[in-house]
């Protein structure tokens, strides 16, 4: 190493006063005058240092979906990025219910933060620890290390920030509900699955012991799923596959006393599918044997039953369990509902962010994946500014001329007007300005303006907490990061209406590719873009090969894809570990 670069490293640690400090007492011991001996051909030290400045410190919360994908296309010799999650690798979630049943390995669902922070040159600095506070007035964060307690030194450490990027996801969430923390187990962690698929081996271990009452052995193997949306149906599939292909060859004295009962408290399960996918699942559960009590509540469990009310007729209700999964959703951490109390947002069920994933009331700081939600801005909140600024004659009349010229930066800025002319089949944006008998015209008053745009903010819709938003939002962000300088000398973004210029960047859009639901025996069903609906067995092996592909690294694909094979040349292991 160079005298400069080392003397460079050592005054880098420093304040700006402080290395003046330390700069003038190096020069009394002489070192300054050998400074000045390179001053020809280097640059001194002092002057490197001004022109380099210091790069930008990023504090990436997280290493789920959305921080990994930030990370993983973050150009991070741009940055100081430091990353804090309790978590030192990233977990493939939607492989998680086959984790349970052992059709996929643990291991083979995740890979460690540091192999894909390893790929960015190791500019990327990881510590395992929680953030239990994040102080955005004097732009800090606090965090305690989650490693072993026994092993020495401080656990707690702060790190300041220029921007923080929170992605640490979503928890369960019990809705208050007595007796569920303590008796039911979660699907959300790697710890959960193998949890899970230790309950299920005891489950059966415990109901074949000698002298139980064939009541004892009943109760021991009913699984109790709450929850009839996607994690739940899937463990349900899994686990009924995982009972008829492997467990009864193993315990065949017990064949006709197992039980799987899905509870959910809508009508139908899946309902957040295509009706079709509902039906067809609801129909393949009945023929399998899986019980679907819908219009349920449960009120309480305890150790041994789980107990609801029917809603319809107020009728209390109770089964008796050997496990219970609980998945009826998720909520925010207490990390970010302290956060929202601090920046005025205490009252919302969700921490907000504008378009860009920027949270609201806080600057500097973004947040992306579950833990936040993109609140899209009402075309109707700005209807007024929108014809003036696009009224460019001052008439009070808008021409079709004027509203086209602002027509492309309007459908960027509020997407919801694209979705509005596709929900009305509408082929040209003049169809937008129609009169209410369909005829054309080429002006409009403000009036008529905003009759014509009164009905488009009906089509805004909140983005679902799925692994498909929080990937996209972590590659978006990562690209507005890396585009920092350009977008603000070049914006690229939608003209701003309530101001002059544009947007830095156009504002964060979802791309939908469609969603997945296996209901076991080898079929699946998928909702894929435009509005196609496919089921049966040949979706399952779309279903294989989609999330084949979506591995994030060779290791881990290659990890899954022999699990599945060796589940279909051996089984699944029934081991308890
Ligand atoms: P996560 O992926 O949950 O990551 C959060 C990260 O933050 C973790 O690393 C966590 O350790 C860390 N963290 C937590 N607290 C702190 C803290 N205080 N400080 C620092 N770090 C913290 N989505 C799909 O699109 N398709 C599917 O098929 C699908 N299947 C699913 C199946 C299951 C069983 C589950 C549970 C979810 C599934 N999802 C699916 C949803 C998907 O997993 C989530 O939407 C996605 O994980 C959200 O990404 P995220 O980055 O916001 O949060
Ligand atoms: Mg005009």
């Amino acid at each position: 190493m160079s005298f400069f670069s080392y003397f460079n490293r050592v005054l880098h640690g420093y304040s700006s006063g402080s290395k003046l400090l330390v700069l003038c007492s190096i020069s009394s011991g002489g070192l300054i005058a050998c400074a000045d001996a390179h001053s020809d051909g280097e640059r001194s030290a002092v002057e490197h240092n001004q022109e380099e400045p210091q790069k930008k410190r990023v504090v990436v919360l997280g290493t789920g979906w959305a921080a990994t994908s930030f990370l993983k296309d973050l150009d991070a010799k741009s940055y100081d990025v430091k990353v804090v999650s309790p978590r030192n690798y990233f977990a493939f979630t939607p492989l998680l219910p086959s984790v349970t049943c052992g059709t996929v390995e643990a291991r083979s669902i995740v890979e460690p933060i540091r192999n894909i922070t390893k790929k960015r040159s190791g500019q990327i600095q990881f510590w395992e620890a929680e953030c239990l506070k994040i102080d955005p007035a004097n732009k800090k964060v606090f965090c305690r290390s989650s490693v072993d307690e026994n092993l020495v030194g401080s656990d707690e450490f702060s790190l300041e920030y220029d921007y923080l990027v929170i992605a640490v996801g979503a928890q369960v969430n019990t809705f208050n509900t007595p007796g569920v923390l303590e008796h039911c187990h979660f699907l959300k962690e790697v710890e959960d699955a193998q949890r899970i698929r230790r309950a299920v081996i005891d489950c059966f271990e415990k109901a074949v012991l000698p002298d139980l009452t064939e009541e004892e052995r009943k109760t021991n193997l009913h699984f109790v799923i709450v929850g009839g949306g996607p994690t739940g149906i899937e463990f349900a599939a899994e686990l009924h596959d995982f009972l008829h292909e492997d467990l009864l060859k193993i315990y065949p004295l017990v064949t006709d006393l197992v039980k799987i009962t899905v509870i959910q408290s809508g009508d139908h399960i899946l309902n957040m599918f295509d009706e079709r996918i509902s039906l067809f699942a609801e129909q393949k559960f009945q023929r399998d044997g899986i019980d679907v009590l819908t219009g349920c509540r449960v009120v309480n469990v305890s150790d041994k039953l789980v107990n609801m009310k029917i809603k319809s007729t107020g009728e209390d209700v109770s089964v008796s369990h050997g496990m219970v999964l609980w998945s009826t959703g998720v909520g925010t951490r207490p990390v970010v509902k302290d956060f929202m109390e601090q920046i005025g947002q205490g009252n919302r069920r969700i921490l907000a962010t504008d378009e860009w994933l920027r949270v609201k009331g806080c600057e500097d700081v973004y947040a992306l994946g579950d833990c936040a939600t993109v609140d899209q801005r009402k075309i109707m909140e700005d209807i007024s500014t929108i014809f003036k600024a696009a009224d460019k004659d001052d008439s009070g009349i808008l021409a079709i001329e004027e509203f086209q010229d602002v027509v492309e930066d309007i459908i960027i800025r509020y997407p919801q007007v694209e979705l509005y002319l596709k929900s009305k089949h509408f082929s040209n944006l003049a169809d937008l300005l129609k009169d209410s008998e369909g005829n054309e015209r080429d002006a409009v008053d403000i009036e008529g303006f905003k009759l014509a745009l009164s009905h488009v903010d009906l089509q805004m819709k909140s983005l679902p907490a799925t692994a498909q938003v929080a990937a996209q939002q972590g590659a978006y962000l990562s690209r507005c990061f890396n585009l920092k300088s350009k977008g603000k000398h070049d914006p690229e973004g939608p003209r701003r209406f309530n101001r002059s210029g544009r947007h830095e960047f156009r504002p964060f859009r979802y791309r939908h590719f469609g969603k997945f639901a296996p209901v076991g025996g080898e079929q699946a069903a998928a909702e894929l873009p435009g509005d196609w609906v496919s089921m049966g067995h040949s979706t399952q092996w779309l279903w294989y090969s989609v999330y084949a592909s979506k591995q994030v690294s060779w290791r881990t694909r290659v990890l899954v894809v022999s699990d599945w094979t060796r589940r279909f040349i051996f089984g699944r292991d029934s081991s308890r570990i």
